[in-house]
């Protein structure tokens, strides 16, 4: 039996993930961490009978605490971050955007295997978080589906055999539009996903193909390569799910669905495979699959997440905070989607003239909060 935290329980990752923990026996959830969704945590806490509760309102802490006798402690506020360093065998870090890099370091003082799902947290701190980790022995399992694809199909090989990874997007809802017809569309037609179901956040950045950029930095950190030696190609089916390049011409690819169960229980089960009761993806029902490269001058979102990482210092940061905040100005009508790309541009030239490293978790924390504050001013402004 695994004990398992899971934080982020209510959002798209988090269900997944619950729907996992109620099916497996060998699983068991010690630790639930939710932000103000108390309707479906308690449904959840009713289920998984956790020991451990934490989230943001001392209310819902409160009386979530009084409803359920079994729970031991429940954490709010600031003390959420003590229920992220509980003990646990796995982690699994699904807070969406910067948000969650507070847990994924957290959860470094109580796990032995961290399941990450928060790419932000790479994005912001990659360096630093590999580092500790690292220090601390701990095993860390990519849960975004590209990244496990990747993990998956890098086992065997040595790294000298690998020409290039090759990350798949599904290129959208917005796939062949002129930057023209991406300028009008609405939140509305930008939250419809062709293939994948998630929270709002990386479905925008899904559109923008910043959740690919973002996905870019996620690599070189996770794997250790540079940045020209990671490919985006465009796969709408989204079956392939990302593939290896291999120095003789070889490539290697992870199909599956488009259920993001897969990932999560590849890193709840690593190096073992449980027999979980969902359906199966059929090849034939398929049929074609299809392949082409992004369109980046419609998405310049890949060229600008390239320059960040390849920079670096604060360049990934800034990338990631300049378009969080655009993101909720967008879904808020406040700004067009392509005013995400003009905003990227701007910050990236300014913060590369004055770039430096990042020394410490607080050092990140302080530099985000200035660069949030401005493009935040920035955006009141329209
Ligand atoms: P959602 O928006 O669906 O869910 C976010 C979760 O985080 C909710 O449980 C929310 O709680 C909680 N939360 C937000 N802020 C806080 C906070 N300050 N403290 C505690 N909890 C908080 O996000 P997703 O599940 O889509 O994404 C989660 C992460 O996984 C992201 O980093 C994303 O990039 C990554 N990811 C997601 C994929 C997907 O398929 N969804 C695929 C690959 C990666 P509440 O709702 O209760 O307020
Ligand atoms: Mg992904």
């Amino acid at each position: 039996m695994k004990t398992v935290s899971l934080c982020g329980s209510t959002g798209s990752i988090g269900r997944s993930a619950c729907r996992i923990l109620a099916a497996a026996s060998h699983l068991n959830c010690e630790t639930l961490i939710f932000g103000r969704n108390e309707i479906v945590a308690r449904e959840q806490i009713a289920l998984l009978k956790p020991a451990f509760v934490g989230c943001l309102e001392k209310e819902s802490a409160l009386n979530i605490k009084k409803d359920f006798p079994f729970i031991r402690e429940a954490f709010y506020g600031e003390g959420t971050l003590e229920a992220a360093a509980q003990p646990a065998d796995i982690f699994l870090s699904a807070v969406s955007g910067s948000a969650g890099m507070a847990y994924s370091f957290a959860a470094l003082e109580g796990a032995r295997r961290m399941a990450l799902a928060n790419k932000e947290t790479l994005v912001m701190a990659g360096e630093l978080f590999m580092n500790e980790a690292q220090k601390k022995g701990i095993t860390l399992l990519p849960v975004d589906s590209e990244h496990n694809a990747l993990f998956q199909c890098l086992q065997g090989e040595e790294k000298a055999n690998i020409e290039s990874l090759i990350l798949t997007a599904s290129g959208g809802p917005f796939r062949g539009f002129s930057r023209e017809e991406l300028a009008h569309v609405t939140p509305e037609q930008a939250l419809r996903h062709p293939t994948w179901s998630m929270g709002k956040k990386i479905t925008i950045d899904s559109a923008t193909l910043v959740n690919k950029g973002l996905e870019v930095i996620e690599a070189v950190r996770l794997f250790g390569f540079e940045e020209n030696a990671i490919e985006v190609i465009v796969h709408p089916q989204s079956v392939i799910h990302s593939m290896v390049r291999m120095k003789d011409g070889s490539l290697k690819a992870l199909m599956g669905s488009a259920d993001m169960r897969l990932p999560i229980a590849y890193a709840f089960d690593y190096p073992r495979r449980a027999r979980y009761q969902w359906e199966h993806w059929d090849p034939v029902q398929t049929g074609t699959l299809t392949f082409e490269l992004p369109d980046e001058n419609v998405f310049p979102s890949l060229a600008l997440a390239r320059l960040a990482i390849k920079e670096g210092g604060l360049l990934p940061l800034v990338y990631n905070r300049v378009n969080e905040e655009c993101v909720v100005a967008f879904l808020e009508e406040r700004i067009m989607l392509t005013d995400i790309f003009y905003f990227l541009e701007l910050y990236l030239e300014e913060y590369g003239r004055k770039n430096r490293g990042l020394e410490s978790v607080d050092d990140v924390k302080a530099a985000d909060l200035e660069i949030s504050r401005r493009i935040k001013k920035d955006l009141e402004l329209r």
